[in-house]
C-alpha cells in the first residue's frame, strides 16, 4: 500500500533527525489536522530521545516549504463556539511550542513559499535559514483572510525579531524574502538552495557547540523589553497608518496590532492565550468567511482552463501582434513585452504609434524601487517592440489583438485586410468593449479561431480580463486565449457573447441606478457616500466622470437597446454630453476638476442648471436604502446572467466584480454577499421597489431559489 503520510523521519547522521514534509499527490504542503497528528506523533517520540543533537525540518517540494493551515477545513467549521475556536487554535499552538523545548535544537530550513500556519511552525523553532531562490518567502497573510495568526504567531514573532518588525509583518499581511528576514534577524542563514540541507546540519553542530538556542529559548519566553514611550509611539504610528490603509472595513490588522501591543508586558504562554481570544473573535466572522471565499475564487481561477474539455490544448504564444496603438493597444503591449513576449505593433495614425511606443517604453522601463525610468530595462525591453506600418510583419504572430476605435465597420475591415496574411495556427482576438464578437466574425474565413480578449483600463492595474466566446470560437481558441491571460499576469473569465459581456452588464443597472436616484431627488454625497460605505473604491457619480460621460452614454444605448424593460435612456447623461460635461477629462462632469488627468473633482453649483428641470421629486433615503437600490438591480441582472449560461459559475460573477470593477473583498464577491441574505429576505426587500418598473421584479430564478431555500453557492 502507498504511504499516505506527509512527514518522513530520516537520519542522515546518527544524532540528526529530519522530518521532511511531501504531501503526497499535492503541489503544496498544507497543514491539515491529519498533518498536525503525524507531527504530534513524531514529536513525542524524538522528544524522548537524548542522543539527539538537532531537529532539522524541511520541504521535499518545489518552490514551497508549507502554504499555511488547510483552509477548506477552516471554511468547513460550522460556526464554532468561542471556546471550540480558542481549544482548536490553542491545541495548535501547544504542538509547534514543543519545537522550542526540545531536549535539542530544532530548525526550519526553508526553500520555498513559508506562510501562515507554516510561517508559525517555523517561527517557533529555535533557528531558520532560508535559501536565497526568489519562491523563498515568509509571511503572514493572515490578515488578508480577515484573522490573524492563532497559532502563537503574533506571541511568538516580536519576541524574537522585536515588536516593530513583528507588527510589520503580521499587520501588512505581506511576505518577505530571505534577503529581508537576515537583516530583520528572523533567520540565522542565507544561502542558495542547493548548500540548505548542509547549512542546517552545519546550523545544529555550531549550536550544540555554543548552546546559544538555549540562551535564546529563556529570552523568548519572557514579556518583551520595550517602555512605554516606544510602545505608544508604535501604536500611534500603526494604527494611523492602517486605519488609512483598511478604511474601517478590515478589522484584522487592527485587532493583531491591539493584541501584540496588549501583551508586551506578558511572559509568551499568557501572550499566547491573548492571541487565541482575539483570535476567537475574528474566526467565522462574515468578513472572515467572505475573505476565505475570495482565496477560493482566485484559487479556483488559477487552476481554471476556460474549457471543460481536457483536449482543448492552448497554442504557445511566442509573438504577439498589436493593431491599434492608443490607451488599449499600448497598454496591453506593455503588459506582453514585460513577460518578455516581442511585440507587433501598429496603428493607422504614424503619430498615434509613435506615441504608443513611447508610452510602452516608459511603462516597461518603470523601475518600481527607484520610482524612475531604468536603462538596464529599457535595454532589456526595447528590442522586444516592433513598431511597423506593414501587415506583412504580423505573419509570425501566434495572436493578433485589435484595439482600434470601437467601430464595426472599421474592424471588420481590418479584418478582411489581415486575416488572408496570418498564419493558420494564428488567432485573432478583439478588445472590443461593447460589440458583439458573433457580429464582428461574420465575414471572417476562420471564425474558429476569433475570440474577443477585453483587458480592462487602465492595463497595467486591472487584473481582469474577459475572454467572450463567440458562437463560432473553438474551445481550442478559448484555452489559449486563457492561457495566454494567464501568462500575462492576469485573471481571465470567459464568457459568452452578449451585451455587455459580463462586467458591464452587471455594472450598467448599479451606474443607471445612481442617476435614477439624482433624478428623485437624493443628494450626491449621499449616493456617494452610501456606495463606499458599502465598500466600493468610489462612488458611482465619481465613477461616471473618470470614466467619461460620453463613453457612459455610449454604453448606455446599448445596453438599452438590449435590455429597454429595465435601462431606460438617462435624460441626464444625454443633458451632461450636451452641455459638455463630459467628466474628468473636460474639467467638469458631476463634479469640477483643476486637474484633467487625476485628483478629486470638487461640488460644482453650476451642476444645478442641467440638473435642476430634470429632477422629479425630494426624495430621502436613508444609507441602507440606497444601497438596496444600487445593488439589488445588480444582484437581478446577474440572475438573468446565470440563467442565459453566459458564465459557467457564480463564481466567475463575483470574481470578475472584484476585479473588474473593486467590488469589496470583504463583501466575498456579489453572489457571496446575496447568499447571506437569502433570496427569501431578497424577494422581501424588493417589494417597496417593484413599483418602480421590472428592474426591481424578482426574476424566475431568484422567486426558485426561494422556494427551494437554495442559495447561489448550492446552485
Ligand atoms: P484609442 O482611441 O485610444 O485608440 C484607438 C487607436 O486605433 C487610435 O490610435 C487609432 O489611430 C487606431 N486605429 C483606428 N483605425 C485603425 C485601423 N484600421 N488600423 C490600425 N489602427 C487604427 O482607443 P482605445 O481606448 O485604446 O480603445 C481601443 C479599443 O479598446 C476599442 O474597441 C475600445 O472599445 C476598447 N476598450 C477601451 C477601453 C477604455 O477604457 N479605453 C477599455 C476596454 C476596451
Amino acid at each position: 500500500m502507498a504511504d499516505s503520510s506527509t512527514i518522513q523521519l530520516s537520519m542522515p547522521e546518527a544524532d540528526i533527525a529530519v522530518l521532511t514534509l511531501d504531501a503526497p499527490d499535492k503541489g503544496a504542503n498544507v497543514l491539515a489536522q491529519s498533518v498536525l497528528a503525524e507531527l504530534d506523533a513524531h514529536l513525542t517520540s524524538l522528544e524522548k530521545r537524548q542522543d539527539l543533537a538537532g531537529l532539522i525540518i524541511r520541504s521535499a517540494k518545489s518552490g514551497i516549504f508549507i502554504a499555511g493551515a488547510d483552509l477548506r477545513e477552516f471554511a468547513a467549521a460550522k460556526n464554532p463556539t468561542r471556546e471550540q475556536t480558542i481549544e482548536v487554535a490553542s491545541r495548535g499552538r501547544k504542538l509547534f511550542q514543543r519545537l522550542s523545548k526540545c531536549p535539542f535544537v530544532t530548525v526550519a530550513a526553508i526553500d520555498g513559499v513559508c506562510v501562515g500556519g507554516g510561517a508559525e511552525l517555523a517561527i517557533w523553532c529555535d533557528r531558520r535559514i532560508m535559501t536565497t531562490s526568489p519562491k523563498a518567502q515568509y509571511g503572514f497573510p493572515e490578515v488578508k483572510l480577515g484573522m490573524f495568526p492563532g497559532w502563537g504567531g503574533t506571541a511568538r514573532t516580536p519576541r524574537v525579531v522585536g515588536l516593530g518588525n513583528a507588527v510589520e509583518l503580521v499587520t501588512s499581511g505581506e511576505s518577505i524574502d530571505g534577503r529581508t528576514a537576515m537583516q530583520m534577524g528572523l533567520i540565522s542563514d542565507l544561502v542558495p538552495s542547493e548548500r540548505l540541507d548542509a547549512a542546517a546540519v552545519a546550523l545544529v553542530r555550531a549550536e550544540q557547540q555554543s548552546k546559544s538556542y538555549l540562551a535564546d529559548r529563556e529570552l523568548w519566553s519572557r514579556p518583551l523589553d520595550i517602555d512605554d514611550t516606544e510602545l505608544g509611539f508604535l501604536g500611534a504610528t500603526a494604527s494611523a497608518y492602517i486605519q488609512q490603509q483598511t478604511k474601517g472595513h478590515y478589522p484584522a490588522p487592527l485587532a493583531a496590532l491591539e493584541v501584540m501591543l496588549g501583551s508586551a508586558g506578558l511572559d509568551v504562554d499568557a501572550a499566547a492565550q491573548a492571541e487565541a481570544e482575539g483570535f476567537a473573535g475574528l474566526f467565522g466572522t462574515p468578513i472572515n468567511r467572505a475573505l476565505i471565499n475570495v482565496f477560493f475564487l482566485t484559487d479556483r481561477n488559477k487552476k481554471d482552463t476556460g474549457v471543460e474539455s481536457p483536449d482543448a490544448r492552448p497554442r504557445d504564444i511566442k509573438a504577439v501582434g498589436v493593431f491599434g496603438a492608443g490607451i488599449m493597444g499600448a497598454g496591453i503591449s506593455a503588459a506582453v513585452v514585460k513577460r518578455e513576449v516581442p511585440v507587433t505593433l501598429t496603428d493607422a495614425a504614424p503619430p498615434a504609434l509613435a506615441g504608443g511606443v513611447q508610452k510602452i517604453l516608459e511603462e516597461v522601463a518603470f523601475n518600481k524601487q527607484t520610482k524612475g525610468a531604468d536603462p538596464q530595462r529599457m535595454l532589456k525591453f526595447a528590442p522586444l517592440i516592433n513598431a511597423t506600418t506593414t501587415d506583412a510583419e504580423f505573419k509570425g504572430c501566434d495572436l493578433v489583438i485589435e484595439a482600434v476605435v470601437e467601430n464595426p465597420k472599421v474592424k471588420a475591415e481590418l479584418y478582411q485586410r489581415i486575416e488572408p496574411l496570418l498564419g493558420d495556427g494564428t488567432i485573432l482576438a478583439s478588445n472590443t468593449s461593447a460589440i458583439s464578437i458573433g457580429r464582428l466574425a461574420e465575414k471572417l474565413k476562420r471564425p474558429e479561431r476569433f475570440c474577443g480578449i477585453h483587458f480592462f483600463n487602465p492595463v497595467r492595474k486591472m487584473p481582469l480580463v474577459e475572454v467572450i466566446r463567440g458562437p463560432k470560437t473553438s474551445d481550442a481558441t478559448i484555452a489559449t486565449a486563457v492561457a495566454f491571460a494567464k501568462a500575462i499576469g492576469k485573471s481571465p473569465i470567459v464568457v459568452e457573447d452578449g451585451p455587455g459581456f459580463l462586467v458591464n452588464r452587471l455594472l450598467l443597472p448599479y451606474m443607471n441606478e445612481a442617476l435614477e436616484l439624482m433624478l428623485d431627488g437624493v443628494e450626491i454625497k449621499a449616493i456617494e457616500s452610501a456606495a463606499k460605505g458599502f465598500g466600493m473604491p468610489m462612488g458611482p457619480i465619481t465613477l461616471y466622470d473618470v470614466v467619461g460621460l460620453d463613453t457612459a452614454y455610449y454604453a448606455g444605448q446599448v445596453m438599452h437597446e438590449a435590455f429597454p424593460d429595465r435601462i431606460g435612456e438617462s435624460p441626464l447623461l444625454a443633458a451632461m454630453v450636451k452641455a459638455g460635461r463630459l467628466g474628468q477629462k473636460a474639467g467638469v462632469g458631476f463634479f469640477a476638476y483643476k486637474d484633467k488627468k487625476g485628483g478629486r473633482g470638487a461640488p460644482d453649483p453650476k451642476l444645478a442648471d442641467v440638473l435642476k428641470p430634470l429632477v422629479r421629486g425630494q426624495t430621502k433615503l436613508s444609507e441602507q436604502q440606497i444601497v438596496e437600490r444600487l445593488f439589488l438591480p445588480m444582484v437581478l441582472e446577474a440572475t438573468r446572467i446565470l440563467a442565459e449560461h453566459k458564465v459557467r459559475d457564480p463564481r466567475d460573477v463575483d470574481l470578475g466584480l472584484i476585479y473588474g470593477i473593486g467590488f469589496p473583498p470583504f463583501k466575498g464577491g456579489l453572489l457571496f454577499w446575496a447568499d447571506t441574505l437569502g433570496a427569501a429576505k431578497i424577494i422581501e426587500t424588493l417589494k417597496p421597489y417593484e413599483l418602480l418598473g421590472p428592474r426591481y421584479q424578482p426574476t424566475p430564478m431568484l422567486l426558485e431559489m426561494a422556494k427551494a431555500k437554495q442559495g447561489f453557492y448550492e446552485r
